[in-house]
């Protein structure tokens, strides 16, 4: 008995293995955070707080979510700021 262990994702993988994953940003977490994919093998990292790239796990997609939270407020605060700073 013959069975075909091949999937379609085998090739992908051996790209990246040969020639390295190819990471596109997928969403700005923060100006330091972000989050990349690569575009062959959909692999997801993220920057954690050290600055390094680790693997984005569903943990720390919940912190880049809470992250992002706090840092859109902060930056239409701001961006008030800066407006009614303008005006006077
Ligand atoms: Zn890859």
């Amino acid at each position: 008995m013959k069975k075909t262990t091949q999937s379609p994702s085998l090739f992908p993988k051996m790209y990246c293995s040969l020639f390295g994953h190819d990471y596109e940003v997928t969403k700005k977490v923060t100006y330091y955070v972000k989050e990349y994919t690569c575009s062959h093998c959909k692999k997801q990292l993220t920057t954690n707080s050290n600055g390094n790239l680790i693997e984005l796990t569903p943990k720390f997609k919940e912190i880049n979510a809470i992250l992002e939270r706090i840092h859109s407020k902060r930056t239409s605060r701001l961006q008030r700021e800066i407006a009614t700073s303008s005006i006077c």
